[in-house]
C-alpha cells in the first residue's frame, strides 16, 4: 500500500490534519506500539485508491527537534512515499519549523506543504513567508472546516509514484498460506504473529470445513491466514500425507504463500511446496525462521549455504525471522502486500508493445525452415498471475531459449521477477 507521512513541530495541527483525511474514509485506526508506539496509523480511502496514513505527532517530547526524535521519525519514513510537512498558516514560523524544513531537505523523499488551520480564506495573505521553507506553494487547509482536504487528496495523488496495479486487495484482506514440512516451525511462527498486542484477531470456523480462518488487520492492512487448524495441531496428530494435501489446498486458496524454512532443514520438500504454490500462480515469500539459533558470525556461512540449497528459488524474496525473538516479523506483511500487488500488476497495451519493440530488436528470431517468427503484439489479459499473451505467426516456431529470453525480459524490465507470471503464444494470421 502507499504511505503517506505527517511530519511538523508540535502544535501545527497534525493530528487534527490526521483526523480529518481519515474521517468518514477511515478503515481501521491503530496505535502502534513497540519502538513506534506513538505513531498513529490509518487507511485513508478515495476515490483514486487507498494510502496509509501515519501521524508521526507522538514523536515528539516538548518543542526541540532532538536526535532521538528524529531517528524515529527517520524510521517512520522509511518506506514512505511522500511526506505531508505541517506548519501553522497562522503564526511565524519558528526555529523548529526550519529545522525540520532542513531534516526534510536532506531526506529527499517528495514533500507537500501543508498550512494548516486556515480557518478562513481571508488568512490566505499569512502564507507568504511559507515560501521561505523552500517546498513551493503551501496548501491552505483547515480541519475545523474541512477546507483544502480535496486539494491535498489531489496533490498527494499526485506525488504518489505511479504503479500499475490492477486491485487493491480485498476488503476481507489478502490471504496467507502458512506452509512448510513438519517441525519447521509453522505454528511458533503462528503464535508469534498471533501473539503481537499489534494483531487484532477473530477466528471464524469454516462452515462446511473444519478448517480455521484468521482475520487479522496489520498496520490498516486486513489479512486472512487461511487454514490454520492444519497447522496448530500437532503434526503427529496429523497423518503426513493429510498434512500435505491440506498444504496444496491451503496454497490454492491464498493470494500469497509463506514458505517457513528452517535454515537447516532445507531440501526437496521446500522446492515442492514453492513450486506447486508457484504453478497454481501463487507468489511464494521465503520465510527462513529460527533465525536465533544462527550466530552471527555464522550467518553468512548458513546464508550462503541456504542459497545454494534453495538454488532454483533464487528469485523469490526472503525474510529472515525467529519465533523467538520476532526480528522481521513486520517485514513478511509488508513483504506480502508487496507481492499480493505485484502478481497483480497490469502493463497497459501499449507499454507493453514498447517492450515488446525493444526486446525484439535486440535478437534474432527463432526461424523454422528459413521462415521467421514474427510476432505481431502482446496484451495482458489476466492478473494474478499476470499472463502475458503474444500473437504471432506460428507458436510452434517459439524455441525453449526464445521463451526463456522474453521470460527474463518480463522479469527484470517489467519488474516482475519474483511473481509468477505467464507467457501464451498464440497463432494468428499474417
Ligand atoms: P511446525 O511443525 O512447522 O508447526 O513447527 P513448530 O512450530 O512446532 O516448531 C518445531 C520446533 O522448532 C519446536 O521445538 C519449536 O520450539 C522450535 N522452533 C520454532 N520456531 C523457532 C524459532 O524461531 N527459534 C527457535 N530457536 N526454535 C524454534
Amino acid at each position: 500500500m502507499h504511505k503517506v507521512v505527517i511530519v511538523g513541530r508540535p502544535n501545527v495541527g497534525k493530528s487534527s490534519l490526521f483526523n480529518r483525511l481519515l474521517g468518514k474514509r477511515s478503515a481501521v485506526v491503530a496505535d502502534v506500539p513497540g519502538v513506534t508506539r506513538d505513531l498513529k496509523e490509518g487507511v485513508v480511502e478515495t476515490e483514486k485508491g487507498r494510502f496509509l496514513l501515519v501521524d508521526t505527532g507522538g514523536l515528539w517530547s516538548g518543542d526541540r527537534w532532538e536526535k532521538k526524535i528524529q531517528e524515529k521519525v527517520d524510521q517512520a519514513l522509511e518506506d514512505a512515499e511522500v511526506v505531508l510537512f505541517a506548519v501553522d498558516g497562522r503564526s511565524e514560523l519558528t526555529q523548529a519549523d526550519y529545522e525540520v524544513a532542513e531534516y526534510l531537505r536532506k531526506k529527499g523523499k517528495p514533500v507537500i506543504l501543508v498550512a494548516t488551520k486556515v480557518d478562513d480564506p481571508k488568512h490566505e495573505h499569512y502564507l507568504g513567508p511559507l515560501y521561505a521553507l523552500g517546498f513551493g506553494d503551501p496548501i491552505p487547509t483547515s480541519s475545523e472546516h474541512a477546507r483544502g482536504l480535496e486539494e491535498l487528496l489531489e496533490a498527494i495523488w499526485e506525488k504518489l509514484p505511479v504503479r500499475h496495479i490492477e486491485s487493491e486487495p480485498e476488503v476481507a484482506g489478502i490471504k496467507l498460506a502458512i506452509v512448510g514440512r513438519p517441525n519447521a516451525g509453522k505454528s511458533s511462527l503462528l503464535n508469534a504473529i498471533l501473539g503481537e498486542e499489534r494483531v487484532i484477531v477473530s477466528e471464524e470456523p469454516g462452515t462446511t470445513r473444519d478448517a480455521i480462518d484468521v482475520h487479522f488487520t496489520f498496520r490498516g492492512q486486513p489479512f486472512v491466514l487461511v487454514d490454520t487448524a492444519g497447522i496448530r495441531k500437532r503434526p503427529e496428530s496429523l497423518v503426513e500425507e493429510l498434512a500435505i494435501r491440506r498444504s496444496l489446498k491451503a496454497i490454492e486458496e491464498a493470494d500469497v504463500v509463506l514458505l517457513v524454512i528452517d535454515p537447516f532443514q532445507v531440501g526437496d520438500r521446500e522446492l515442492k511446496l514453492a513450486n506447486h504454490a508457484l504453478e497454481t500462480g501463487k507468489p511464494v515469500l521465503l520465510v527462513i525462521t529460527k533465525w536465533d539459533l544462527v550466530r552471527k558470525e555464522e550467518a553468512p556461512k548458513v546464508r550462503r549455504e541456504l542459497k545454494e540449497k534453495l538454488a532454483h528459488l533464487e528469485h523469490l524474496p526472503r525474510v529472515y525471522t525467529s519465533a523467538f525473538t520476532k526480528q522481521n516479523l513486520d517485514k513478511i506483511f509488508s513483504e506480502a502486500v508487496r507481492l499480493f500487488e505485484l502478481n497483480h500488476t497490469r502493463i497497459p497495451t501499449a507499454e507493453l508493445n514498447r517492450w515488446l519493440s525493444v526486446w525484439t530488436a535486440k535478437v534474432q528470431l527463432p526461424n523454422f525452415k528459413g521462415k521467421p517468427l514474427k510476432i505481431f503484439y502482446a496484451t495482458q489479459p489476466e492478473v494474478a498471475p499476470p499472463t502475458f499473451v503474444f500473437f504471432v505467426n506460428h507458436p510452434e516456431f517459439v524455441t525453449r531459449a526464445f521463451e526463456n529470453y522474453l521470460k527474463n525480459r518480463i522479469g527484470e524490465d517489467l519488474g516482475l521477477k519474483e511473481v509468477p507470471f505467464r507467457l501464451v503464444f498464440r497463432g494468428r494470421r499474417e
